[in-house]
């Protein structure tokens, strides 16, 4: 952890005088939630650490937290995402310092730019303290690079997240393509949502990905499982518990909706979304929770799990071209479809 993070949880504490806190974190981090957790024991704090799978800022363990009577969560290696809840929230992104794993994939990264004159450049919350050295390199070969405001969800200049890119789809016709630093899923993502090239640059994994193709590939796919969603009948809404996730007014929206168009729809309440727990109960499913989980897990599913905007499509409500140019992933998926209906006569 760094000095000034360090000192920033120390302030923290000894404002808050929590007595007991719990501590959650992603597997991979472990470690710096034993750094965190040693550091409030040393300051008189009782610690729990969550073993839940923090999937990202959206995961917050309000209710264990609750449930256990701890005054405080430390959350660590996300940024903020969930802007009010019922008990403080110490956010930890621990970044990366460390350029060397960038510098070494930076021809690598100029090669595949070659021919992009203009790019994007953007960053999840752990590399976003490289990001500023990284643009400085791509200047000096040339190129025009642009970072985006936040906005949305998102906190910081330049970040990113799996269901928001606020920071570049607003650069989106100013570039010749996208280029963000972190993994597959990253990119992928924004990929998913612009027509320009996007490429990931995992600095873990030292790899390069030139991700146009195969958002291709996906949307095909999704394409698939809308026409597949039409011959369904018994349907299951699902609404995440998760603070950062939770559609209540869209699911039922969307129950009411499908009932009005003969389907056999119902809300059912979800923490994980497992294939095990929902197998046999429904044809399809609608997924209001993580946008990702439609994309990333649908083959392990045997029934389609449309994102809401799909069902607008699976409805005829607006056309596939439409679903791409509004974008298939949206962090307010609440926002997106009202807007839709309040657009046009009710389907
Ligand atoms: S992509 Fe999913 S897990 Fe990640 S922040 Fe968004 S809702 Fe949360």
């Amino acid at each position: 952890m760094a000095a000034d993070e360090v000192e920033r949880l120390k302030e923290w504490v000894r404002e808050l005088s929590p007595r007991r806190v719990l501590v959650q974190a992603p597997p991979g981090l472990i470690d710096v939630a034993r750094d965190v957790s040693r550091i409030l024991e040393g300051m008189g704090v009782e610690v729990f650490f969550s073993g839940g799978m923090c999937w990202g800022g959206c995961d917050l363990a309000l209710r264990e937290a609750l449930e256990l009577g701890c005054d405080a969560i430390v959350h660590v290696g996300h940024a903020e995402f969930v802007r009010s809840h019922s008990i403080p929230v110490f956010y930890l992104e621990h970044r990366y310092q460390n350029y060397g794993p960038v510098a070494s994939l930076l021809p690598e990264i100029l090669r595949a730019l070659r021919g992009y004159g203009r790019v994007a450049l953007g960053a999840t919350v752990q590399y976003l303290d490289l990001l500023e050295r990284l643009a400085e390199d791509l200047r000096r070969a040339g190129h025009v690079v642009l970072m985006g405001e936040p906005s949305n969800h998102l906190r910081h200049r330049g970040q990113v997240l799996g269901c928001d890119y606020s920071t570049m789809t607003s650069l989106d016709k100013d570039v010749d393509a996208h280029l963000v630093l972190g993994s597959v899923f990253h990119g992928l993502g924004l990929a998913l949502i612009t027509e320009k090239e996007v490429f990931a640059a995992d600095p873990h994994s030292q790899k390069l990905v030139a991700l146009r193709e195969m958002a291709e590939r996906v949307l095909r796919k999704r394409y698939a499982q809308i026409l597949a969603f039409k011959s369904s009948r018994k349907v299951g809404v699902l609404v995440s518990v998760k603070p950062g996730q939770m559609y209540l007014g869209l699911a039922r929206w969307l129950v009411g909706l499908l009932r009005s168009r003969g389907y056999d729809a119902e809300l059912v309440v979800v923490d994980e979304i497992r294939p095990e727990d929902l197998e046999g109960r429904y044809e399809a499913l609608v997924n209001t929770a993580c946008p990702r989980l439609s994309v990333e897990d649908q083959e392990r599913f045997r029934v389609p799990v449309l994102l809401p905007n799909e069902v607008l499509v699976a409805l005829n409500v607006i056309g596939w071209e439409e679903l791409l140019r509004r974008g298939l992933l949206s962090s307010y998926p609440q926002s997106w479809v009202m807007t839709v209906l309040t657009e046009r006569p009710r389907p």
